[in-house]
């Protein structure tokens, strides 16, 4: 047993009901095969995460699941890893996917498949991407030829289906992914459907991060049996997430946020916003601002959200501005903050948001900004996760808060002298906790004041001031 990543990412990840009792399972044993364990190794995987340890050898014996897993716990390598030996015999047939993986976007499809890649690199398995936004007539081709995984979001899958360019009658392995995700976007029908055109001698595997009434009704019609394995209660969030809301008045919204990304030691960040507007706006904003961000929202189409994401991971951005479709489920790791500009409408997207931090044993904080209309939206949160997110105080705040009164703001200082100045107050300020520095130079660069009100940017000399309201701290 290697102790080293004991602590580093499942140990971590979820909570272990006794921990000095229970020894920790290796991959090998699982039961996967040995080109299998090579190719986990090869990932850099040394331990399986809880729900992997549960689910991975009920797979390998065909069992029916149900996997009930926060986001960030490993939930595809779970069912991926045992796939690829399951499928390891038996004959392609053209235009009858062996197994069918039904993800709900883009983006995740485009993950899962990436995952088959990496761990299926020592197995003759042939893979079809079926999403929106790419060529069809690439995948029919992959279709006819025969594919062993067939991996597809609802809508197209229909689609092709409706046209008599695929056959689901062969299909014996069926995995429904982040069902609670598919349930919000309304792909439940459409699951239903396809759910009844596959063979019902299948197995079936269907993981979630909560489990909603209707997911729960899924899984009774169409699961045969199933094991139920939940590693952590339905919808609590991370240990390893600090979150804090913050009360704002919605025109204060972006400048408490520029506030936080320049002084709570960011490095890498996602910034959810409810609305798609409000994505592409908030981008523009902070640019103009000087920062270094990108956008991600489900208007672009899918080479230009890939190569947003990829843009990020490549660290040439450090802040991604999202909207929630776009982000679900995301593998974006190391993200030392996730931001929500707004309140989520569905409290369960407020446990996907945050889990983009604080993944694999890494510590993360989560700040959410409560503006009146975000009201309902955070009690509904709060009922969910079973607690009341702390409110970002004074002894939160990572840099020294300095006494403003004795600061007398001086009109007369050149601007290119009070901006040096701010630079060496804020070089001091920021202890030295992470030796990690944020990429960008935060410089603000010269703009004409025409858009929006609360996009001034902060008057040179001033980073502790105008002090953010949010933190209602008495100075002097
Ligand atoms: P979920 O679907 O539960 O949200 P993912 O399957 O996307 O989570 O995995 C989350 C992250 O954890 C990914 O970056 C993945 O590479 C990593 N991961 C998965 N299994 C392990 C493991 N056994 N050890 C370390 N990291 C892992
Ligand atoms: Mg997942």
């Amino acid at each position: 047993m290697r102790n080293f990543s004991h602590q580093h990412n499942a140990g971590q990840l979820l909570p272990c009901p006794n921990p000095e009792i229970l020894e920790r399972m290796t991959f090998a044993d699982l039961g996967l095969s040995e080109e299998l364990l090579q190719s986990v190794e090869a990932a850099g995987y040394s331990e399986p995460t809880r729900i992997q340890e549960e689910a991975i050898p009920a797979v390998l014996m065909m069992k029916d699941i149900i996997g009930i897993a926060q986001t960030g716990t490993g939930k595809t390598a779970s069912f991926v890893l045992p796939m690829i030996d399951v499928l390891a015999s038996g004959r392609r047939r053209a235009l009858m996917p062996r197994s069918l993986i039904l993800e709900p976007t883009r983006e995740l499809a485009a993950q899962v498949a990436e995952n088959f890649e990496k761990y299926g690199k020592n197995h003759d398995l042939k893979m079809a991407l079926l999403i929106g936004g790419v060529q069809m007539g690439d995948q029919v081709k992959a279709l006819s030829d025969g594919v062993d995984v067939l991996i597809a979001t609802p809508g197209r899958l229909m689609d092709l289906f409706e046209r008599g360019k695929i056959l689901l009658n062969g299909c014996e392995l069926l995995v429904i992914d982040e069902a609670d995700r598919m349930l919000d976007m309304g792909f439940i029908p459409d699951i239903e459907f396809i759910c009844s055109k596959l063979p019902e001698t299948r197995q079936t595997l269907l993981f979630s991060a909560t489990m909603p009434p209707p997911i729960e009704k899924l899984t009774k019609k169409f699961l045969n049996n199933p094991k139920r394995i939940e590693v952590s209660r339905a919808a609590s969030t991370n240990k390893d997430i600090t979150a804090f809301k913050i009360n704002v008045n919605s025109r204060q919204k972006r400048e408490t946020l520029r506030w936080l990304l320049r002084h709570d030691h960011v490095e890498t960040a996602i910034i959810f916003a409810n609305r798609k507007t409000t994505v592409r706006e908030l981008n523009k904003s902070l640019q103009r601002h000087g920062f270094s961000s990108g956008e991600i929202h489900g208007d672009m189409d899918q080479a230009s959200r890939l190569q947003e994401l990829a843009r990020f991971k490549a660290g040439e951005i450090n802040i991604l501005v999202a909207s929630d479709v776009a982000a679900r489920g995301l593998d974006i790791k190391g993200v030392s903050h996730v931001f929500n500009f707004d309140t989520p409408w569905h409290p369960d997207d407020y446990v996907h948001r945050i889990g983009r931090t604080g993944r694999a044993g890494a510590k993360g904080r989560a700040f959410t900004f409560v503006a009146e209309e975000d009201a309902e939206a955070i009690a509904n949160v709060e009922k969910l996760t079973g607690s009341k997110v702390p409110v970002f105080g004074k002894s939160d705040v990572r840099v020294e808060l300095v006494e403003k009164s004795t600061e007398v703001k001086d009109e007369e200082t050149p601007r290119e002298e009070k901006r040096s100045r701010r630079r060496d107050e804020e070089a001091q300020a920021e202890r030295p906790r992470r030796e990690k520095q944020p990429r960008k130079e935060r410089s603000e660069p010269r703009r004409s004041r025409r858009d929006d009100y609360d996009d001034e940017p902060v008057p040179a000399g001033e980073w502790n001031g105008p002090r953010p309201s949010f933190l209602d701290v008495s100075l002097g």
